[in-house]
């Protein structure tokens, strides 16, 4: 992983937005400039200037991590350090992350900085350049997805009646670490029979019954990097109309996979599938965006919605994710990874789609 190719693809964004330099603080935009792993690092970063600043406990790993990066390690706050590198450097315009840094910070940096150097806030100039993944991060999301990929194959013979949705979110925890995991995506997702209504339901107590839905969403982190599938299964034969609205989110998904290729915008991939739902008869039922980017972040950019006319890049990852969720009797989603290449996408994962009846 080339971090010092993407540090010089930031400095060469710079004169367009008018700084001199730009202050990273987001800490996943720091990772991936860097490599850095720790909870606290910031870079400041411009054609004169590449300063990491951390604390005294990373001094050592970030040191190992970031071998060719000046570092500066602080006690209290890297502010001062700012001030001076803006100093030496030359910094009469700074500019700042927008989204990742508080009001509060932004005052105490403006007044530390005072009236030589100009706070300039920007946005997204980090978030761009990750949203078209190379070869490792690819490599890294499909470790991913395949240590997800055997949680769900591996919790299959477990299901059981009487076993509880929290019960089962462990035990997908566990098989996704035993696979190869470095930790969870995000907390899986564990709703059976009406639970599944819920789009995003906190698994609890609720036992396992005979003709109930299970939906599962779940996703396994390797090295920084995410997976995040959906599947809805059945336990026993479920009502006819859930039967129903799993083929209908299944047409839907795989329309929006057919959708998928560079240039296309985050609108366009989704009116492939809200269209399919919508002539079915579910329009109102399909209540989210379709998907979202997937890296260092389980939701990033590019996003896919109704409102999204963001184009997708070669190289992008990002989910597809239909759904149809009805109050009191269940929902189905079917979710999965797809990789934009040169002339469409490909499925990241492997697992099936069928409404399995165990
Ligand atoms: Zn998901
Ligand atoms: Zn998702």
């Amino acid at each position: 992983m080339d971090h010092r190719l993407r540090r010089r693809a930031v400095v060469a964004r710079l004169g367009d937005l008018g700084v001199d330099a730009l202050l990273v603080t987001s800490l996943v935009n720091t990772r991936y400039l860097t490599g850095f792993t720790g909870s606290n690092g910031q870079l400041l970063i411009g054609s004169d200037v590449e300063l990491f600043l951390t604390d005294g406990r990373y001094r050592g790993s970030s040191q190992r991590e970031m071998p060719d990066i000046e570092r500066f390690s602080a006690e209290r706050s890297y502010r001062g350090a700012v001030v001076d590198r803006c100093g030496t450097a030359r910094v009469s315009k700074l500019g700042i992350e927008a989204g990742a840094m508080t009001v509060a910070d932004h005052t105490a940096l403006d007044d530390a900085l005072g009236e030589n150097v100009q706070i300039i806030p920007v946005n997204n100039v980090v978030e761009d350049l990750r949203r078209v993944k190379d070869d490792e991060e690819r490599e890294l999301i499909r470790r991913a997805q395949a240590a997800t990929d055997a949680a769900f194959s591996g919790i299959l013979d477990r299901l059981a009646v009487g076993v509880s949705e929290q019960w089962v979110a462990r035990e997908l925890e566990r098989l996704m670490m035993d696979a190869g995991a470095d930790g969870m995506a995000f907390d899986p997702i564990v709703a059976f029979g009406e639970n599944a209504a819920e789009p995003h339901h906190d698994p609890n107590r609720r036992t396992l019954e005979e003709g109930d839905v299970i939906k599962l969403d779940l996703g396994a982190l390797v090295e920084g990097y995410h997976a995040d599938m959906t599947r809805t299964i059945a336990f026993g034969q479920p009502a006819s109309e859930l039967r129903k609205i799993h083929d209908v989110v299944r047409q839907a998904q795989q329309a929006a996979i057919d959708a998928v290729r560079p240039g296309v915008t985050g609108i366009q991939v989704d009116a492939a599938a809200r269209s399919v739902i919508a002539d079915a008869g579910y329009g109102e039922r399909f209540v989210h965006g379709l998907g979202h980017g997937v890296g260092l972040q389980i939701h990033e950019g590019p996003w896919l919605g109704t409102t999204q006319d963001n184009v997708l890049p070669e190289g992008a990852v990002v989910t597809v994710e239909p759904g149809i969720y009805l109050e009191g009797i269940g929902g189905v989603r079917i979710e999965d990874m797809v990789e934009v290449t040169g002339e469409g996408c490909v499925v990241v994962g492997v697992s099936s789609r069928d409404m399995l009846e165990l």
